[in-house]
């Protein structure tokens, strides 16, 4: 029996094309591998405390995305100003950088050496305009060498476990878009707001439970017409004469194949081409192949305090910390956590099956908290529980020459006629959450014409 569209993933992706179909008196039907919708955007709620899977701000600039979110929310939202910082040198500097403590604040030797690598790069970049591939290439020839080797180079190493010779510009590009020196310097100079360069935004929209909200209210809207099966993993995709056929899932090792007429996948791509059936010719597996992701590790520490900071996020780039990121929930929204207590999301990036991965939840957490004690953050008697959380597949991982094996692939699964790939794992793209909401949206309208 065709069940109409089947939507692979109930992240953000999935469940708003979902939405828009099911609202529409289509059929469709969700398949989640994972017991809660939401994918990376969830909120997971711990007893009283509740956290995102690393601080997830809503911030976009396609206003037909920010008006179905905060339709969804019911116009329910808080609108939070961020205040975020970098801990190094044992000392906190603004975050986005400020020309005050970012270059002033190094010392008048490196200040002048930071200015004069900056002019040297921008007159280099004028004469000779750079062929640059990497994430070296592109901060070095819009910051200058020294602020790189301070304020870039061991965090992003952080992030992606490969060194920034081999991280593909393309990554920065599309992360800090519009961002060089001379902006940040104008940025700070004159308080703009940031409107228009994406990670300088002065203020985001968050909602009051936390960024899962999102995705509930999603799943309650979908599920008034609709079905969506959680704790239910696509195993294979079946198709014959470049048209998909059907999906067999897995719910507790109860196998049943579902037949459907167009299929949008969220799932990772590179799993999406694995489950394939026939699998796709061997140039292809080859390609996939090369396409690697990163994973994180979350460690939740929950303490018997009101507050700690008052930051949305502080990031830690040196290489003698292994925490990459912290958030305090309760900044976001004061329904994170109860009164008189708080908690910090502290995330590691790491590779599955890596030191940091296979380290037990015990050694984790008692880490963690001596790293947090290390910085004065906190002290291990206001300790009262701790939560570890392990997320495959966090990041897609752009490597210098991904784009080759990646257009490839991307081209194969262009010639069946009615699978959709959206989502940022599903197209292996920095997307964040409003870039998957739109490709979402996207592939709901091309079913909805066809
Ligand atoms: C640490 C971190 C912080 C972030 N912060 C922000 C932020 O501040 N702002 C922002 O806008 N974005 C942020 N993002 C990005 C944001 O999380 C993503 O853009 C968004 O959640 C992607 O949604 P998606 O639906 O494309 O993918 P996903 O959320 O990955 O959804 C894919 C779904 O498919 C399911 N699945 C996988 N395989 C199968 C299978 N075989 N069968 C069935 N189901 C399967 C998964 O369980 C998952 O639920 C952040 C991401 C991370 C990791």
């Amino acid at each position: 029996m065709d069940r109409g569209t089947i939507v692979m993933g109930a992240g953000l992706a999935g469940l708003s094309s979902a939405y828009l179909l099911s609202r529409s008196g289509r059929n469709v039907v969700v398949i989640e591998a994972d017991p809660a919708v939401g994918g990376l955007s969830k909120t997971i709620v711990w007893g009283e405390f509740r956290f995102d899977l690393g601080g997830h701000r809503f911030l976009t600039k396609n206003r037909e995305v920010e008006e179905f979110v905060k339709e969804i929310l019911d116009r329910e939202f808080l609108i939070v100003h961020r205040k975020s910082k970098i801990y190094m040198y044992k000392r906190f500097f603004d975050y986005p950088l400020r020309v005050s403590n970012a270059i002033f604040g190094l010392g008048l030797a490196t200040t002048i050496k930071a200015i004069s690598d900056y002019t040297k790069e921008r007159i280099k970049a004028f004469c000779i305009p750079s062929d640059g591939l990497s994430l070296e290439d592109w901060v070095v020839s819009n910051f200058g060498r020294t602020l790189f080797n301070i304020y870039f180079k061991d965090y992003s190493e952080k992030v992606w476990g490969i060194e920034c010779r081999r991280i593909s510009q393309e990554w920065v590009a599309q992360r800090i878009r519009g961002l060089s020196l001379g902006k940040a310097i104008k940025n700070a100079i004159f308080r703009f707001t940031g409107k228009d360069i994406a990670t300088l935004a002065d203020t985001f929209i968050y909602p009051p439970n936390g960024i899962g909200e999102i995705s509930e209210r999603l799943r309650e809207a979908i599920e008034r017409r609709d079905r969506i099966f959680t704790e239910t993993r696509i195993e294979r995709l079946h198709h014959r004469d470049s048209v998909i056929r059907s999906v067999t899932t897995n719910n507790c090792n109860h196998r049943e194949d579902i037949e459907g007429s167009h299929f949008i996948s969220s799932i990772p791509l590179t799993e999406l081409v694995r489950i394939l059936d026939p699998p796709p010719p061997d140039e292809i597996m080859d390609a996939v192949s090369r396409l690697r992701y990163r994973d994180l590790v979350i460690v939740t520490i929950m303490i018997n305090r009101e507050r700690i900071t008052d930051l949305t996020w502080l990031y830690l780039p040196e290489k003698d910390m292994p925490i990459g990121r912290i958030h305090e929930p309760k900044n976001w929204s004061e329904r994170m956590a109860p009164e008189g207590k708080t908690h910090l999301v502290c995330e590691y990036f790491c590779f599955k099956g890596d030191e940091i991965w296979n380290k037990d939840d015990e050694e984790l957490v008692s880490n963690t908290i001596l790293q947090l004690e290390r910085i004065n953050l906190i002290n291990r008697n206001e300790v009262v529980d701790a939560c570890v959380l392990r997320i495959p597949k966090a990041y897609p991982l752009f490597e210098v020459g991904y784009n080759e094996p990646y257009e490839r692939v991307m081209e194969y699964l262009s010639n069946f006629k009615n699978l959709h790939v959206i989502g940022r794992g599903g197209r292996f793209r920095y997307y964040n959450m409003d870039h998957a909401i739109e490709s979402g949206i996207e592939a709901a309208k091309k079913v909805m014409d066809s």
